[in-house]
């Protein structure tokens, strides 16, 4: 058993205290009502916390990263491991289990949808090793639960339909295997819709991409908008019965790059009653400052090593040594955390406080100058109360909202279920 992270009477007292000062002022986001003495840790751990995306799988099946163990996040490419969801105290969080696209074939579709569930075994078993510390959520009522047991809950995304292929009964597998949002597309194009990062094709939903899109609400599965170009995110919502989440995205206004939601999707997403996640990944916060001497060296080492997942175990050491080398040299120019929280305030001003959350993208890119790796997630806490958001805004934040919008998805669902 782990760890107990925060006093269970110091929570029972304040979630009284919080829960009639909540009804008194639960229309209030700004103005801190957090008691100086609690502006530390204490509060942050009292806090059931969920971040949406990580791309850890990939840590897991390729880089065989032990989620048992702790890493080094400046030795090996790790931002999160139980010992560090704990220095940080997360709760919850999505597996992101991503594809990339490859060749829009029945065998390119069979080869994906095989690695895609390789990946998922591979994340099963390394969680039942540790049966005390956390266990596989598959419903908006898990991550409470596990947590009142004193375990991580994990639940499982998926980041690219590609897998899906053409066939909507491998939607009802992946349903099956624990999968609980797709993000419908990554950079390229896929069979379901189009992708922000590639040229139009369908503009928007493909006619296979409206019937992922229904079958996913009669499931009871998320529909993701992130990393949809702004025409299928426009048709997602034209057609989906249930909100929608935006798993890991921030604000076009503030970085205009095209993974970005436009203030005209952030207020469509808000009427929907649909949820923006905001991502830690740092060009989608802040248009990066150019780093010359740091191009160029990756480019070298690109140039000499090649895809550094075909590499053996030597091979891979070597890399590794002459990229901490090029870190040391030509270290990244990173946002900070009041940066990423200029994000929220914005779609909190544009969207409204019910709908906005976190979805890191830890090992998917993501890190921040003081928010590297999960472990330093309660520096986003601290960064908000600074700010004088209320607690009730701050509870919605880290999970009350994506908790909210995934019991209606599963309501939806159920309904469909019943007619
Ligand atoms: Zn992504």
């Amino acid at each position: 058993m782990r760890t107990r992270r925060f006093d269970h009477i110091w929570f029972i007292e304040c979630f009284c205290t919080w829960t009639i000062f909540g009804l008194i002022s639960c229309a209030t986001v700004k103005k801190s009502d957090i008691p100086y003495e609690d502006q530390s840790m204490t509060f942050h751990q009292s806090l059931l916390t969920l971040d949406t995306h990580v791309d850890t799988p990939l840590r897991v099946k390729h880089e065989g990263v032990d989620l048992g163990k702790r890493h080094d996040p400046r030795l090996i490419y790790s931002k999160l491991d139980f010992p560090r969801m704990e220095e940080g105290g997360l709760d919850a969080a999505f597996f992101a289990v991503w594809t990339p696209q490859g060749a829009r074939t029945d065998s390119g579709h069979a080869a994906i949808k095989q690695n895609a569930l390789e990946i998922i075994g591979a994340v099963e078993s390394n969680i039942a090793t540790y049966p005390d510390l956390a266990a596989m959520a598959y419903n908006s009522n898990d991550a409470k639960r596990l947590r009142d047991e004193g375990k991580y809950a994990i639940y499982l995304g998926m980041e690219n339909g590609y897998p899906l292929g053409t066939e909507l009964e491998n939607l009802d597998l992946f349903y099956e295997r624990g999968v609980r949002y797709i993000t419908l597309c990554h950079t390229s194009n896929n069979e379901i819709c189009d992708s922000s990062n590639d040229s139009t094709e369908f503009g928007g939903l493909s006619p296979f991409g409206y019937t992922v899109v229904k079958r996913m609400n009669q499931l009871g599965m998320m529909v993701d908008v992130s990393h949809l170009s702004d025409a299928s995110v426009e048709d997602v919502l034209a057609c989906s019965e249930a909100p929608v989440i935006a798993s890991h995205s921030c604000a076009k206004a503030l970085c205009d790059n095209p993974r970005n939601i436009n203030d005209n999707l952030l207020r469509q997403i808000a009427k929907n009653g649909g949820v923006v996640q905001v991502n830690l990944f740092s060009e989608y916060i802040k248009i990066p400052t150019p780093n010359p001497g740091r191009d160029s060296a990756q480019a070298a080492l690109k140039e000499k090593w090649g895809d550094k997942y075909k590499l053996n175990a030597d091979q891979k050491d070597a890399y590794q040594l002459e990229n901490l080398e090029v870190n040391r040299l030509y270290p990244r120019f990173l946002p900070t955390v009041a940066d990423l929280v200029d994000h929220i305030d914005h779609i909190v001003k544009i969207a409204g406080i019910d709908h906005i959350g976190i979805g890191s993208d830890f090992d998917g890119g993501a890190e921040l100058e003081d928010c590297y790796d999960v472990s330093e997630m309660p520096n986003i806490t601290q960064e908000l109360i600074h700010r004088e958001y209320s607690k009730a805004a701050i509870e919605k934040i880290w999970s009350g909202n994506l908790l909210r919008l995934f019991h209606e998805v599963e309501m939806i669902a159920d309904s469909s279920k019943t007619e």
